[in-house]
């Protein structure tokens, strides 16, 4: 595995950023993970547009232009030597004394990854389908921003691993509104595809916002509206996507079955709709 970090390639082991990054002490910086298939990305542009769409929230800048955040992209994967990979970008305010307050004209630090990532193991689990448990969301107001203040996600995800369940679903208010790293889907009983309309209660996935454009291109029905924990409990499907598992359908939820107990119909026609696509896009 390889690493970039400021202008420098080398083996992730030895690189390093200072104990002053704000992203260590304060979880002040940006991150993204991009799916690498064939040597390719998949959906770089949305990536990188949520990416910038962060930094603005959070007044980063300084970052290096599209076509230089690209090219250390492609340049890390083919010293990777890896056709199917994650490529992890983080971007920190940067390395100062302590200070709650912004420091006044520090570099920003950019830091990448590409690690070895096995998309395969994602078809026998679309038909298998994995398990979920519902927890309360633990997070703070603007979840549509993915910085790696990411705690309340650590600690729900590692309550689903002890519940040998593959996912956290958050609940607020009575509303479930996403997993603590995937967006949630339910099909409602007149076959509607229902997720959480984009809001600062979730984050815009990437996987999302390809998953629901294949969707209304095959003339399904799409509805974007918040929906409650017990609907969820008597929808005949629900589903998942990621970067990391662009569909994945939920056959259990606290111990209970989702429909019959296997992935349905609706799932399993997105399923192929979604792989097509990452087939279009990177000849997978
Ligand atoms: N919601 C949360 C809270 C996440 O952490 C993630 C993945 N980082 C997602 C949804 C899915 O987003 P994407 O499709 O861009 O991977």
């Amino acid at each position: 595995a390889v690493a970039y970090v400021n202008g420098r390639y080398g083996p992730i082991a030895e690189a390093a950023v200072s104990i002053e990054d704000r992203g260590f002490q304060f979880a002040d910086s940006l991150y993204e993970v991009v799916a690498v298939m064939n040597g390719r990305f998949l959906d770089w542009d949305k990536h990188l547009w949520r990416l910038k769409r962060g930094l603005a929230a959070l007044f980063i800048e300084g970052l290096p232009s599209d076509a230089a955040l690209a090219a250390i992209a492609r340049r890390l994967v083919s010293l990777s030597r890896y056709s199917d990979g994650l490529l992890y970008i983080q971007v920190s305010r940067g390395a100062a004394k302590r200070d709650h307050g912004f420091p006044a004209d520090i570099p920003a630090t950019l830091v990448m990854t590409v690690r070895r990532f096995n998309f395969r193991q994602r078809l026998p689990q679309l038909e298998t389908g994995v398990s979920a448990i519902s927890l309360p969301d633990q997070r703070w107001a603007r979840c549509d921003i993915k910085t790696t203040g990411l705690l309340p996600a650590v600690l729900a995800k590692q309550e689903a691993r002890a519940a040998n369940a593959f996912e956290a679903l958050f609940e607020k208010d009575g509303i479930v509104t996403e997993g603590s790293s995937t967006n949630l889907y339910m099909v409602a009983a007149d076959g509607r595809i229902v997720t959480h309309p984009l809001s600062a209660s979730i984050l815009p996935g990437i996987a999302r916002d390809t998953l629901l454009g294949l969707a209304q291109d095959a003339q399904m029905q799409v509805e974007e509206r918040p929906f409650t924990l017990e609907e969820a409990r008597a929808a005949p499907e629900l589903f998942l996507t990621s970067t990391t598992a662009p569909i994945l359908p939920i056959v259990q939820l606290d111990g209970a079955a989702v429909g019959g107990g296997a992935p349905g119909p609706v799932t399993r026609r997105l399923g192929a709709l979604a792989w097509a696509e990452i087939q279009r896009q990177t000849g997978w």
